[in-house]
């Protein structure tokens, strides 16, 4: 029996800010092809143990395994060919440009041909299709982060990995925004998404993971790890 590769392995990660150590031995693993929810209150630790696997954040010591490949500390070039797309904070994408050239700038990065990435990138978020030739500064903030999203994937990546979705935006298009996540699950793509508002990430996860003041408290199926979720966020609260 071949064992299958996980997307991604996070062994023992500590990291800080100067002297002062903010994730003390995180570890966790995102199955190939599943989604991925990693959830804790505010300052848990979520975003710095994504900076560190995204390789923006040296960690002091432990490892990150991408595809089964030790990855710790590689350039972004090498993340990126290891199959890992990030989308970094401000979306990443460019104002003055129109929706469609946005999606076609990336496309010198995929194996696809213009015209397929725009084609994909369409059908998977028909609102950018509808916004084709508007620039991309003044789509709503929802529909920018499909854009960053449809650029992302037109990477085709192993591994996507996304922080805080539904910061600033409007419930109806934080579901949306799920809703494409676990589209894109379904498409084989593994996704580790940081999320501080559980509920949604949960629904699309196939496993979720609690962290709580630099540590994982809890990790399992969404319906197992409830408990340890409120404990968690009336922890964090208090
Ligand atoms: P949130 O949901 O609020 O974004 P988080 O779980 O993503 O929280 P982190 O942003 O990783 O948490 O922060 C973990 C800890 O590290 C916090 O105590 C935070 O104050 C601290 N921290 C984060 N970034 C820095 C920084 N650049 N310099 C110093 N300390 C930082």
């Amino acid at each position: 029996m071949t064992e299958r590769v996980n997307a991604l392995d996070v062994i023992d990660l500590t990291a800080g800010y100067g002297r002062i150590e903010v994730l003390h031995g995180v570890s966790f693993s995102v199955p190939s092809g599943s989604v991925v929810a990693l959830l804790g209150p505010n300052g848990a630790g979520k975003t710095t143990t994504l900076n560190c696997i995204a390789g923006v954040l040296d960690p002091t010591g432990g490892h990150v395994h991408i595809g089964g490949h030790h990855l710790n500390g590689a350039a972004p070039d090498r993340l990126a060919r290891a199959g890992l797309c990030t989308i970094p904070e401000g979306r990443g994408i460019f104002p003055n440009l129109t929706v469609v050239e946005n999606i076609s700038l990336f496309a010198f990065a995929a194996k696809a041909t213009p015209r397929e990435i725009e084609e994909r990138s369409f059908t998977q978020f028909p609102r950018l299709a509808e916004r084709r030739g508007q620039l991309a500064g003044k789509l709503s903030g929802g529909e920018q982060q499909m854009l960053a999203m449809a650029r992302a994937l037109s990477t085709d990546p192993a591994l996507l990995l996304l922080d805080e979705l539904s910061m600033g935006l409007a419930p109806k298009i934080v579901e949306d925004l799920y809703e494409i996540v676990g589209e894109i699950g379904r498409q084989g793509v593994s996704v580790l998404v940081v999320e501080q508002f559980a509920r949604r990430a949960l629904a699309v996860a196939q496993l979720g993971i609690v962290m709580v003041q630099g540590r994982v408290t809890a990790v399992g199926e969404p319906a197992d790890i409830e408990g340890e979720l409120s404990a968690a966020y009336l922890g964090g609260a208090a």
